[in-house]
């Protein structure tokens, strides 16, 4: 700590007293010292007087001694000094300067006089005070008198002094003491008390205290602004705990209120919960009553159709079929919109193919769109990543709305699923998914509202094409609840586009493999003839990226002129893709032309197109083409299909027979499926009839069992490929019917596909048939479609395990 620091720490009475003492110390020494220097002063000038006087009169009695030359009575007369102990010597000396007589206190040591005093003045020997004086007897000078004194006198008089100022400076020492004592007592204590206050109100926080006033000075103006100070503080305490204890009161009535308000609403959320429930059950049941029924007459329509029926009951029969699908897709549009209104709609997180659930999409609708006469297209941009993880169920059903949209407001024209990547990180991809039609169009007023639940342009529209003005309400509430956004672009009478943008996780270690291309493939030059313009980008894109040459027209005649020339330069084509419809002109007899010439007679031809050529493929075979595909064309397909024919081709050309028709049946259906054993659990007769038949008419043998009891039995003594397992059941659901199968498969290792088809359609069904060990969920009434998809997937499957295991 520095010295300034100390003394700032020391208390204010210390302070006090240390300065008080200080000042008078320092003035008291300072005076002392100069009274003692000058009373010494003064003491040596009356020694030095004295001295003279006395010399003076010493020499003038040994005046006689001098005019006698008698030393006896000189010495006699210097003697008078031995009375005066300060003269330590004398001396006389004659009118010469010559030294007569001499006196000595200290006869040990020589006499300490100066050898010679020739002038009469004060002669400075040493400290001791010398005087030298003339003898002079009237004028006459007689000798000079020397007496030397030392300072014993002075020093006496000077301690003595000495002693005094300090008995002075000790008095007045003790006297400022006491001074500052009772200044202290006069300033000091006053603060003392006002620091104890305050102290006193900092532990105890005591604001009723005050400090009583002692003066009128700055102290006492400072007790005064204290106790101000403790006043207000006191008041504002004041003020403050009143202010508390109604806060108190407040916080505690309103927390009763909000008690009172909690109990109520937990008690209406019960309520509202039971009755939610209690609407789910019913929708659950409701949804199961109905579907049961419809599934008999979907069903059952569907396969009266394809019997021999005269016009008018053919027309009759499709009408019921046109109904009942209404009536299914408002049943499912309700129970949908009350799922998500009532926020029961959970979306599952799985791991899925968008590049099969487009391709199901394009099958799904391309029956539809060929007996309207539309193109039916589906591009996927090529970055997109195939597997994802999200919920494939609900967004197939955004696109089959916005494509079922699409199919239903075009007359002609195209109907176009496009699917572009628009950000993609390793994790992630976004995509925009956008149904584009040519049809017709939606006023520029009424797009705002269409997302609205039960929204259509017109009652006219509403009267020609039917509908709830529920579904694109559901498709922006399922694009919502999956993180996305929908919006639409529409011109009247130009057409639709309805674009979804969504975002998925990538399934991480699912990166698209590079396709294995076929050596044939590769810089195979292929010539696309297709009038639709958006059908022979996609086409040539998809032939480019495996590396092939393509050229494309959109008219057959032009076509033709350029294969032919090509077929007489240095690169002839090694394919052509035609498409089938076309203005003016079919495909068929381009084919025929392609076949006429001798040029390109041996030139593959493929044809796409959107009618199925079930039962006339000699009609095919005989135009001379050697392949088909049903649009819209699936990548996957197209590509096994031009190796099939180049392998086809080169193989009849190598054994010298004739060409073999190879279509997307021949590619996977109808050789998978016809060893392919399917066995049915059903106890409703009627579903019995609707499943069977579609099985039969898809070209699967089938067995019946109807409960999971005969299931089991019957599998005993069969084995079987695909179980399609109704859940409820009497003697045995489904659901253990699966238990027991599985149980029964930890023993021999192997997997049967187990396909739930039950009417039980509410949020969670599939999940717990899923859980209880099925592969695969179809929901009644069954769409023949849908279930072709899901046999075709495990199909697919059991194939490629049996591949394996061959
Ligand atoms: P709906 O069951 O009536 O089709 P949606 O919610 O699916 O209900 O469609 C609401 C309305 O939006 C339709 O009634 C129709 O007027 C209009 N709309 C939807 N899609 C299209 C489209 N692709 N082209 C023209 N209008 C459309």
């Amino acid at each position: 700590m520095t010295r300034g620091g100390l003394f700032r720490s020391l208390s204010v009475q210390k302070k006090v007293t240390f300065v008080i003492l200080t000042v008078c110390t320092l003035s008291l020494l300072t005076s002392g010292f100069l009274q003692v220097v000058s009373n010494r002063n003064r003491a040596l000038q009356a020694l030095e007087e004295d001295l003279r006087l006395t010399a003076e009169s010493v020499g003038q009695n040994c005046a006689g001694a001098l005019v006698t030359e008698d030393d006896a009575l000189a010495a006699e007369a210097l003697r008078v000094f031995q009375v005066d102990p300060s003269i330590v010597s004398a001396a006389l000396y004659d009118p010469r300067g010559g030294l007569f007589s001499t006196f000595d206190r200290d006869s040990v040591l020589p006499a300490r006089v100066p050898p010679r005093v020739v002038v009469a003045s004060e002669y400075p020997v040493g400290s001791d005070v010398n005087v030298v004086r003339e003898i002079l007897k009237g004028t006459q000078f007689l000798g000079t008198i020397y007496v030397r004194s030392d300072h014993s006198k002075v020093d006496e008089g000077l301690i003595s002094n000495i002693k005094n100022v300090l008995a002075v400076m000790l008095g007045t020492l003790v006297l400022a003491w006491l001074m500052s004592a009772w200044l202290r007592g006069l300033i000091t204590r006053p603060i003392l008390t006002l620091a104890m206050a305050a102290e006193r109100v900092r532990e105890e926080r005591d604001y009723g205290l005050r400090v009583e006033l002692q003066s009128n000075d700055e102290v006492g103006d400072l007790i005064e602004a204290f106790n101000e100070m403790l006043t207000a503080i006191e008041k504002r305490d004041d003020e403050l705990r009143r202010h508390r204890v109604h806060l108190e009161r407040e916080v505690e009535e309103r927390t009763t209120h909000l008690r009172r308000a909690n109990a109520e609403l937990i008690e209406a959320m019960e309520r509202a919960e039971a009755a939610t429930k209690f609407k789910s059950q019913f929708l659950a049941n409701m949804s199961h009553e109905i579907r049961t029924p419809m599934n008999g007459v979907i069903g059952l329509t569907d396969l009266l159709l394809d019997t021999e029926l005269p016009e008018e009951q053919h027309a009759m029969v499709k009408t019921i079929g046109s109904c009942g699908d209404q009536l299914l897709t408002l049943i499912n549009d309700i129970l949908d919109f009350s799922k998500i209104e009532a926020g029961q709609l959970q979306l599952e997180t799985i791991d899925f193919d968008l590049v099969t659930l487009i391709e199901d999409l394009g099958d799904i609708n391309a029956r539809r769109c060929s007996a309207k006469g539309l193109e039916l297209v589906c591009s996927l941009d090529w970055r997109t990543p195939c597997m994802l993880q999200g919920d494939p169920s609900r967004l197939k059903q955004i696109l089959t709305n916005l494509l079922t949209n699409a199919v239903k407001f075009t007359e002609s024209g195209e109907i176009h699923l496009e699917i572009t990547v628009t950000e993609e990180t390793d994790e992630n991809v976004s995509l925009e998914l956008a149904v584009r039609d040519t049809g017709i169009g939606i006023p520029k007023k009424r797009m705002n509202r269409l997302f609205h639940s039960f929204s259509q342009v017109d009652a006219s529209t509403t009267r020609k094409y039917g509908g709830t003005g529920l579904g694109l309400a559901i498709c922006g509430r399922l694009t919502r609840l999956m993180g996305g956004n929908i919006h639409v672009q529409s011109e009247e009478g130009v057409g639709s586009t309805f674009v979804v943008d969504l975002s998925f996780k990538k399934v991480q270690g699912a990166a698209v493999q590079p396709v294995d291309l076929g050596e044939d493939v590769v810089e195979l030059r292929v010539l696309v003839i297709d009038d639709n313009e958006t059908n022979r980008n996609i086409l040539c894109r998809q032939l480019e990226s495996w590396k092939c040459k393509t050229v494309a027209h959109a008219d057959s005649e032009e076509g033709l002129d350029e294969l032919w020339s090509a077929a007489d330069g240095e690169q002839p084509f090694g394919l052509v893709l035609l498409d089938y419809l076309m203005p003016g002109t079919d495909g068929l007899e381009v084919a025929m032309a392609i076949r006429a010439d001798e040029r390109t007679a041996e030139v593959p031809v493929i044809l796409l197109t959107s009618l199925g050529f079930m039962g006339k493929t000699q009609l095919l075979e005989e135009a001379g083409l050697s392949g088909y595909l049903t649009k819209p064309i699936k990548q996957t397909r197209l590509f096994d299909c031009i190796c099939t024919v180049l392998g086809v081709e080169r193989q009849a050309r190598h054994e010298g027979h004739g060409r073999r028709l190879v279509s997307e049946h021949s590619l996977v259906k109808l050789a998978q499926r016809k060893d392919i054993r399917v066995l049915l659990v059903e106890d409703n007769a009627v579903n019995q009839q609707v499943a069977s038949g579609f099985l039969k008419k898809a070209g699967f043998p089938c067995d019946l069992a109807s409960n999971g009891r005969e299931a089991l039995e019957v599998m005993e003594s069969q084995s079987y490929d695909i179980v399609l397992m109704d859940c409820q059941m009497p003697v045995m659901d489904g659901y253990e019917a699966t238990f027991r199968i599985r149980e029964q498969e930890t023993r021999t290792g192997q997997h049967l596909p187990i396909i739930a088809m039950t009417a039980n359609a509410m949020e969670g069904d599939r999940d717990r048939c899923l859980a209880s060990g099925m592969d695969d969920y179809i929901s009644k009434p069954i769409d023949a479609d849908k279930l072709n998809a899901i046999l075709d997937h495990w199909v697919a499957r059991t194939q490629r395990s049996r591949g394996m295991s061959a």
